[in-house]
């Protein structure tokens, strides 16, 4: 495969609230998913590294947003996986608060990838990440985690019934089954993101960001 931004992949920083995220993107790629759905592992595979993106399986961890570079400020953001039992209320109120935040008010934000176990997409925490993102109308690609579980009809009617229920919300949804394992879906997953980072509408720190006009230059 072809030399892609993210196989530099290296880890920038990590926060937890607004004033940790990096101050002059140019844009962003979040990775978004329950725990346990592969999220690390499709990081490392994409970045074609074995341990760059760590599992978090700890409630205490859940809080924090990880950002790695891809390329001249821009970055692969790496959000907490949710979905943990037992999980204290305070704790799933600032997850709540913070992601929701990320989310809906990031303007560096270029597309949200949510990664689902192809077995069990959809669950209620996964709505709610794209009841949060979908309004802004901003990209979203569905990754179908562990595709290698199931049988090349049963993986094309996973990602058929998802798309079916997604798109009549969705702007511009793109759906991949992906495998770390066997690397499906690995090269169109990387096309998207890159297209996302290479789209023309990044903010503009060296003008007011108040301009209603289109940026031209
Ligand atoms: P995270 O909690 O979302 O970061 O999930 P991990 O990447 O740690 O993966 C959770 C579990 O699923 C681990 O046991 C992985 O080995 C396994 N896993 C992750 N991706 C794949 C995959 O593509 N295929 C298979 N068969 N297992 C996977």
């Amino acid at each position: 495969m072809a030399l892609n931004r993210f196989q530099g992949l290296s880890f920038f920083t990590t926060a937890n609230g607004a004033q940790g995220f990096p101050i002059h993107s140019q844009g962003e790629v979040a990775f978004a998913g329950r725990s346990n759905a592969g999220k690390s592992s499709a990081i490392n595979t994409i970045a074609n590294r074995t341990r760059l993106a760590f599992t978090s399986k700890t409630p205490g961890r859940t809080q924090h947003i990880n950002f790695f570079t891809a390329g001249k400020d821009q970055y692969l953001v790496d959000l907490p996986g949710y979905g943990f039992a037992g999980v204290p209320i305070h704790v799933r109120r600032h997850w709540e608060n913070f992601l929701s935040s990320y989310l809906q008010n990031r303007e560096e934000l270029k597309g949200m990838a949510l990664l689902m176990d192809i077995r069990h997409p959809l669950t209620p925490l996964d709505q709610l990440m794209l009841d949060w993102f979908l309004p802004s109308g901003r990209p979203v690609l569905l990754m179908l985690t562990k595709s290698d579980k199931l049988s090349r009809s049963q993986r094309l009617n996973a990602a058929r019934k998802v798309r079916a229920e997604i798109a009549p919300r969705a702007s511009d949804l793109t759906v991949i089954p992906f495998s770390s394992v066997s690397r499906e879906g690995l090269e169109e997953t990387i096309a998207v993101l890159e297209g996302w980072l290479d789209s023309a509408d990044v903010p503009s720190y060296t003008d007011e960001k108040t301009q209603e006009t289109p940026l031209n230059e």
